[in-house]
């Protein structure tokens, strides 16, 4: 077992100022609360968190981190609590602590391969600072060398879950040595048949291949120094995993295996890396397949290096990189990003930006000597514009920040979407309003009376449901315009007495709707719903049919006059569900924005807005009624005409027009009267904004001395 003397040793190694009390404290404490705790493998349970914390030494880690190393089992599995650590510990240490717990909690084993991605993700995004993710691996390492005391099929379970999440978060920090640690034992356990036979195979020519990689480092060295360039040459066996998988790949077996086998040489510049090249070239032949050159194109993480493949003094396959030291010392001190190109995944633009951070890293990494200063620089937001919440099933699912219930519906079918109505998170019930966060649980609630509205487009943050609302409101809004059309043409049909019963179910109809080149009568209806074809056209179209005889159909300019009166009046208001309706205001009543209106159905004319107490509709046909509001957004104004009565006095007509100026209403027209009994009757007609801008008006004028009377018209 390792004593907390090795732990501090080895933290003194590398930062010799270190104040390691913290860390001795964190390891009482641990033992207190660990105590009678014991492994599975039958050791004290605090043989683990001194595990943790010895790699976490080894990868020279602050006493903070490897404090919290020793630490972070005690939330879940003691009864230390979190207060506690941040009373004993201070913050820094307890915030990491959570962080581990936190992963530790949510189970992502068994989970589809499909998912790894997302909760690789998911994890990044709720660390907020890299030592959680550092620990959280330490802690998976050291639990995957000890996973041989589980059962079987538990094994096998945390095995999948390493290799699919855990290893390739590893690279993704550029930590490959634990990588390719954690690969190796994750095929230790999954494929136990095809890891012994690698092994088998590796040993039975070990003998023979570390001569091979002697000879190839001299020979490479050798071949350089003639040249002038002073090399460091390494050579290893590429790691098991990384065998089955140019086996699983080309369908080998791993005695068929030849590039087991890499080289690194490491010179002093850029200059002497393409000098290298040249002449490991000029010796053995390149694969051209099989070059690379990051050094020209560094990729996106900074790393650079040549690799070129060439087949070797005895045919055998060997990957040779070659970069200057810094250039090594980058790609070893890791915290880089190798993993989506490994993996063969393109990497999106945002991506790469999010990775910026690393460059900030690593500049400051070779600018600091003391690693607690380092640390504390990499605090990180890897993916502030995404949030990762989960399925009551424990799926991940990855929406863009200011998501809500809504895009979490729409994201699982649109039937979910169409008819949710709010939902639970982490068990409580939330609005449509809610933002979605990092780790939630979200579970839709819907209803069959639920329906989307055009709020929604407002609260949805994916185009996925954006779309669906969308669509929902357009099909809304053309079944609308359908039985709108419908009414419109009905007592179109009947106004002109024509004898067709139940007309939009004729054939007479359809045939018309086909020479108007619509693709059913629906179409026809909808167009003529939405004022786009006057019904007048279609009347004369059936006449024809029925043969009788023709009546006038109104010219070319009263059909123009709509036209325009459409584009001017007709802005500014929106009819319940109907878009680009032909709307126009009446002359009776002249409603104003703000004030309660509703629509009437116009023979061919569409809609026309009136008061909602103005007496013309009291008496008209309720079918004919549409609910419709006023659009807010509106920049037009509107005619109001007002009546004021006043005693005749000198200057009276001034002020009232000064008011009206002030007020920004523009007059339209003025006349002026004077009564018998010496009152004075104005009226004025004046653009207004809106109900608002003509009751200030109003009011106004009625605070005017010798004003009598403010009237609207
Ligand atoms: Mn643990």
């Amino acid at each position: 077992m390792i004593r907390l003397n090795d732990i501090t040793k080895e933290i003194l190694s590398y930062h010799p100022k270190a104040d390691t009390t913290l860390v001795e404290k964190a390891y009482v404490y641990s033992a207190k609360v660990h105590q009678g705790q014991i492994r599975l493998s039958g050791e004290p349970y605090l043989s683990h968190p001194l595990e943790v914390a010895h790699i976490l030494a080894q990868m020279k880690m602050d006493v903070v981190c490897i404090a919290a190393g020793l630490l972070h089992d005690t939330i879940e599995d003691t009864k230390a609590t979190l207060e506690e650590i941040e009373t004993l510990f201070g913050p820094e240490t307890a915030r990491i602590v959570d962080g581990v717990t936190k992963i530790s909690k949510m189970q992502f084993s068994n989970r589809e391969q499909r998912q790894a991605e997302n909760i690789r993700k998911m994890i990044l995004a709720m660390s907020s600072d890299i030592r959680v993710i550092l620990v959280k691996l330490a802690d998976r390492l050291h639990n995957m060398s000890t996973l041989g005391y589980h059962p079987p099929e538990k094994q096998r379970l945390i095995a999948k879950e390493t290799l699919d999440i855990y290893a390739p978060l590893a690279g993704r920090m550029g930590i490959y040595w634990m990588k390719s640690r954690l690969e190796d034992l994750c095929l230790y356990y999954l494929e136990p048949a095809i890891y012994n036979r690698i092994k088998e195979e590796i040993a039975r020519k070990r003998g023979e291949r570390e001569k091979f990689i002697k000879e190839v480092r001299q020979t490479i060295a050798s071949k350089l120094e003639q040249h002038g360039i002073k090399a460091h040459v390494k050579g290893r066996h590429k790691h098991f995993y990384s065998i089955y998988k140019k086996m699983r790949e080309q369908n080998l077996a791993p005695n068929q295996v030849y590039d087991v086998v890499a080289f690194r040489v490491i010179v002093n510049s850029i200059k002497e890396c393409y000098e290298a090249l040249g002449h490991i070239h000029a010796m053995w032949k390149p694969i051209p397949q099989r070059f690379k050159d990051y050094i020209s194109l560094p990729k996106p993480n900074m790393y650079q290096s040549l690799h070129t493949t060439v087949v070797g003094p005895v045919g055998e396959i060997m990957e040779i990189q070659i970069r200057t030291w810094e250039m090594d010392a980058v790609a070893e001190q890791g915290i880089a990003a190798h993993w989506k190109y490994k993996e063969g995944v393109k990497a999106k633009e945002s991506d790469e930006e999010q990775f910026a951070w690393l460059r900030q890293l690593l500049e400051y990494h070779q600018s600091l000597k003391d690693p607690v200063e380092f640390l504390e620089s990499v605090r990180m937001d890897l993916f502030p514009n995404e949030v990762y919440v989960f399925t009551p099933k424990g799926e991940v699912k990855e929406f863009p920040k200011g998501a809500t219930p809504i895009d979490f519906a729409y994201s699982i079918h649109s039937e979910v979407g169409h008819h949710c109505m709010g939902a639970k998170v982490n068990g409580r019930m939330v609005s449509l309003k809610y933002q979605l966060k990092t780790g939630d649980m979200v579970e839709i609630i819907t209803s069959s009376k639920a329906h989307p509205s055009k709020d929604w487009l407002e609260l949805a943050k994916t185009p996925r449901a954006r779309n669906r609302i969308r669509q929902w409101i357009n099909r809304q809004e053309r079944q609308e315009s359908i039985a709108l059309g419908k009414a419109i043409l009905e007592r179109e049909v009947a106004e002109a007495k024509l004898d067709l019963p139940n007309p939009t179910k004729n054939e007479l109809l359809q045939e018309v709707a086909k020479e108007l080149s619509f693709h059913s009568v629906d179409d026809l209806l909808a167009q003529i719903g939405f004022g786009k074809i006057s019904p007048k056209q279609v009347i004369g179209r059936l006449r024809t049919r029925l043969g009788v005889k023709e009546e006038k159909v109104p010219g070319f300019v009263s059909k123009l006059v709509h036209k325009l009166k459409r584009r001017k009046e007709g802005h500014g208001i929106q009819v319940r569900g109907v878009g680009d309706m032909l709307v126009r205001f009446a002359n009776c009543c002249h409603p104003l924005p703000g004030e309660d209106v509703v629509g009437y159905i116009t023979r061919g004319r569409g809609i026309t807005v009136h008061h909602k107490g103005c007496k013309q509709i009291m008496s008209a046909d309720p079918d004919r009624l549409v609910e419709i509001s006023w659009n807010s957004s509106d920049e037009e104004v509107y005619l109001a005409k007002l009546r004021i009565t006043s005693l005749d006095r000198k200057g009276i007509l001034a002020d009232i027009s000064s008011i009206i100026a002030k007020r920004d209403a523009n007059i339209i027209q003025a006349e002026v009267t004077t009564t018998s009994d010496k009152k004075g009757i104005a009226l004025f007609t004046m653009e207004v904004k809106d109900y608002e801008h003509l009751h200030q008006i109003i009011d106004e004028l009625k605070k005017l001395k010798n004003i009598l009377l403010v009237e609207r018209l």
